[in-house]
């Protein structure tokens, strides 16, 4: 069986004896064996700081977006090859494993188009120059440059390929090297985009190193010049937010976790809107794409009580025409969770939920002799305002509605319950109802998503993190932000004011076009 090596220091390095088995979530069958441990911590962050570094700076923003589009057009080459890798360790159906791989080198060649616009330089301007004196001559600029470290990636198992190529895309593109750890359950397929971009040696030596197994160590090696992306859960995210090292240091740390997304159908659709159909295609989605494992996917469906008995009778037909079985065979289109202790979370968590509500779909009963295999679970809450429901993320096919009274006021208060999230998403082609509801839960989400008949037709679907907007949200989704154009460089930059004489800073420091 093979076992997973890192890329660390140069080369690929083995790890320690001590190992834990990666497995077909689909027939149960031992896949490769991922090592815990057994690298020397202080001499990845030397390595990254020394060597990555060096080589970073000396590139231009420009020359660091053809790097970003190299990677993209290298994953993108394997694709087949990936999607096989998607399908065998990670329960995915073709489709699932498309939506990872397609999402991270989409997002690569974003921010390489992105990067292509930034100039021949190393730094970026933050905004317009600003007259700080009685006349021009005392001018400010606010410029960013790539911070003097290097940034940790701790992904969660879900999006392997995305949830790497999305935080490499920002950090590469500020200027500063990367150590990636994918969560281990579904290591095999990081593991091999890893092992393409060191094979088409596209980075330069120290920008790009990958470790298998756990990060503890390397977190305790970090300093203030250093950055911190993590996803997963909330319980985790908050433990790396607690550890002295991290706080006594002053490193830069970006959480995203977990999220009790809402869809909210308006009071003014029925049946026939076209903005109605569109919140059930979502939801099945949400419902069955990587059978539920998404951060995105919805949680908490509001619906107006009188439209509840024909919305979840909709819905449960709409659901009942998924085929699930082992994503090997194309005509499935949803597969297992991906790993045996996912599926005895999922189970636990619906049969805690249970206790609110009434599952119409679905529980917590395996649907298959072998595989980690569970059916789209739909419930009904008893109570609408039972702490459990918009507290505990269940992270897998499992969704309650909870019957409101259809006014704005209450469906964000609902929302807001929940305690920050992701993403909520809102149908309705009543433009005042929706501006009240959208302001009433903002200051809870990340991100808004509107669905109306204008839009049913072209608008993708909420559970779709697109690189243009930002992605995370406050509270228990994490506090933290990623992506969202040249925001995502952020955390790998140090903003700077600079104040002076306009000639100089205007000449040296300002927006693009006055360097003309
Ligand atoms: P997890 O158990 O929190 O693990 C996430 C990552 O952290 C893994 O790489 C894991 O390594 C590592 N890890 C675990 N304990 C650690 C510690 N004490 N110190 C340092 N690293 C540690 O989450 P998961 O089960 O992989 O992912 C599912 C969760 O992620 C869900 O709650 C989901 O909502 C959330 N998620 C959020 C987003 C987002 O963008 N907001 C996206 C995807 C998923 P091992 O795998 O080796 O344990």
């Amino acid at each position: 069986m093979k076992t997973l090596s890192s890329y660390v220091c140069g080369t690929w390095q083995k790890g320690s004896d001590e190992t834990q088995t990666l497995f077909n979530p689909a027939t149960e069958e031992e896949l490769a064996l991922c090592p815990r441990a057994g690298f020397e911590a202080a001499s990845i962050a030397e390595h990254a700081r020394e060597r990555g570094q060096a080589a970073l700076r000396a590139m231009s923003l420009v020359e660091r977006a053809s790097l970003l589009k190299q990677l993209s057009v290298a994953i993108h080459e394997a694709r087949e090859e990936l999607i096989d890798i998607a399908v065998a360790n990670g329960g995915n159906t073709r489709g699932d494993a498309k939506f990872d791989l397609d999402g991270a080198t989409g997002t690569l060649s974003y921010y390489a188009s992105l990067g292509k616009k930034l100039g021949d330089r190393d730094f970026l301007t933050d905004g317009e120059g600003i007259q700080l004196g009685r006349t021009p001559r005392f001018w400010g600029q606010h410029i960013w440059t790539p911070r003097q470290g290097f940034a940790l990636h701790i992904n969660a198992f879900n999006f392997p390929a995305w949830g790497m190529a999305e935080k490499l895309a920002c950090a590469i593109l500020a200027g500063i090297p990367v150590v990636t750890k994918p969560g281990t359950a579904s290591a095999l397929l990081a593991w091999r985009i890893a092992e393409i971009i060191v094979e088409k040696s596209i980075l330069p030596e120290g920008a790009f190193q990958f470790l298998c197994g756990s990060a503890r160590e390397l977190l305790r090696e970090l300093g203030p010049q250093d950055a911190v992306a993590f996803t997963g859960s909330s319980m985790t995210g908050a433990s790396i937010r607690g550890q002295s090292e991290i706080q006594g240091n002053h490193v830069r740390l970006n959480v995203e976790a977990d999220s009790l997304n809402a869809a909210i159908l308006g009071p003014d659709l029925d049946s026939d809107a076209d903005a109605f159909g569109l919140m059930v295609r979502n939801l099945v989605i949400d419902l069955t794409q990587k059978a539920g494992q998404k951060c995105t996917a919805v949680r908490r469906i509001l619906v107006p009580e009188a439209l509840v008995d024909d919305f979840a009778e909709f819905l449960i037909s709409e659901l009942a025409v998924i085929k699930i079985g082992n994503p090997a065979e194309k005509t499935n289109r949803m597969g297992p969770l991906a790993s045996a202790a996912q599926f005895k979370d999922v189970r636990q968590g619906i049969d805690a939920l249970a206790e609110f509500g009434e599952i119409l779909c679905g529980g917590s009963d395996p649907i298959a002799d072998r595989g980690y295999f569970l059916a789209p679970t739909l419930m009904r809450a008893r109570d609408i305002r039972a702490e459990a429901i918009h507290r505990d993320e269940v992270f897998g096919p499992v969704a309650t509605i909870l019957p409101y009274s259809g006014s704005a006021a209450e469906a964000a208060e609902l929302v807001n319950l929940g305690g920050g999230g992701l993403v909520s998403s809102i149908y309705s082609n009543d433009r005042p109802w929706t501006e009240k509801a959208v302001l009433g839960m903002a200051a809870t989400q990340g991100r808004i998503w509107i669905g109306s008949d204008k839009v049913a037709g072209e608008i993708l679907p909420p559970g779709a993190v697109l690189p243009q907007t930002v992605h995370g949200g406050p509270g228990r989704a994490g506090a933290g932000e990623e992506l969202g154009g040249l925001r995502g460089l952020e955390l790998y930059m140090q903003r700077t004011a600079l104040q002076g004489f306009q000639g100089l800073i205007a000449r040296s420091f300002g927006a693009l076009e006055q360097d003309d």
